[in-house]
């Protein structure tokens, strides 16, 4: 039993410059942060597990148009919401993962219940809204994720083969993919991450947020850890993965494993962007390759930081 218990969230990493944004939409973007906090944070301290926690940290964060994840998400190149979510507890290292569903408010939700009433860990596409249909999940309509800067950066490229990260696009970006870990009273950590994916994204492509190993991993025994970057390099690199395995096998720390992923294996394929991760211990790192990560995190003997740029 450990006394200690932390939670850390992420809204996205990448071009984010100090100056981009006005002191309003950075206002905003901190309060948002910081209501998903101590969301999360209240659960853990009412003795709430770590997965309750990381999902409803999540779902706060879903609900809120400035992230790329549930409202807000990003446009594909038909113009639709393709969303993408996945969860995994570290106790028991069960896991649940959505892929390309339309229409659902809240995926973490889902991949959630994926992990608790289906005998899989993903499922995709019209399975996973079969199940959603099954489960009694409502459908939103398209206007409930609608956002107009996803719009337009979607106008800007929907006629070129191109697909980019919200992260990447250049002046006033909306940053996004969403992510949550937490270490419990008990020790035991999760993981959470959900996204909109990439704009003008095709072919049904799908990207590390709902990969067990790659966007999102937990497991007592190591770490919990939550991604959000270029997917296709952190698929290459099983990045949650690869963080875990430093931990085991070669006996990093929980920092030290999180730079050598992000700072070295990841940036050396070309890779960018960040995560976070907690141990068992309630130790907190959130490394990050690029100009800035929106996160945030709260341990149980310290006051909530709320940080976007790199310093
Ligand atoms: N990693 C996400 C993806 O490739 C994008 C993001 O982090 O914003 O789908």
């Amino acid at each position: 039993m450990s006394s200690n218990y932390s939670i850390a969230i992420h809204g996205g990493a990448g071009t984010l410059v100090k100056g981009m944004m006005t002191a309003k939409k950075e206002a905003a973007y901190k309060i948002a942060l910081s209501d998903a906090l101590e969301t999360g944070h209240n659960l853990l301290r009412s003795g709430k597990t770590a997965i309750q926690a990381v999902t409803e940290a999540v779902k706060a964060l879903e609900d809120s148009p400035l992230f790329n994840a549930g409202k807000g998400s990003v446009f594909t190149s038909e113009g639709k919401h393709e969303m993408d979510a996945s969860i995994m507890d570290g106790k028991t290292l069960n896991a649940g993962a959505v892929s390309l569903v339309t229409g659902i408010k809240n995926p973490i939700a889902l991949a959630k219940d994926v992990m608790e009433h289906s005998e899989h860990v993903f499922l995709a596409g019209n399975g996973a809204m079969q199940f959603a249909e099954k489960m009694g999940y409502p459908l939103e309509q398209a206007a409930y994720f609608y956002d107009a800067l996803r719009y337009q950066q979607w106008q800007e490229i929907k006629d070129s083969d191109h697909f980019q990260l919200d992260h990447s696009a250049k002046k006033d970006a909306k940053f996004g993919t969403v992510g949550a870990v937490a270490c419990d009273i008990s020790g035991n950590v999760a993981a959470a991450t959900s996204t909109g994916g990439m704009t003008n994204k095709r072919y049904g492509r799908i990207g590390d947020s709902p990969l067990i190993g790659v966007g999102n991993y937990a497991n007592n025994k190591t770490c919990a850890v939550s991604c959000t970057g270029s997917g296709e390099f952190f698929i290459r690199g099983v990045v949650a993965y690869d963080v875990s395995c430093l931990i085991e096998f070669k006996g990093l720390s929980l920092q030290n494993a999180c730079n050598e992923v992000i700072h070295n294996r990841l940036a050396d394929i070309g890779g960018d962007g960040g995560l976070i991760a907690v141990d068992s211990k309630g130790n907190i790192a959130l490394p990050f390759n690029t100009e800035g990560m929106y996160r945030a995190s709260k341990t149980n003997n310290e006051e909530a930081t709320i940080l976007i740029y790199d310093s």
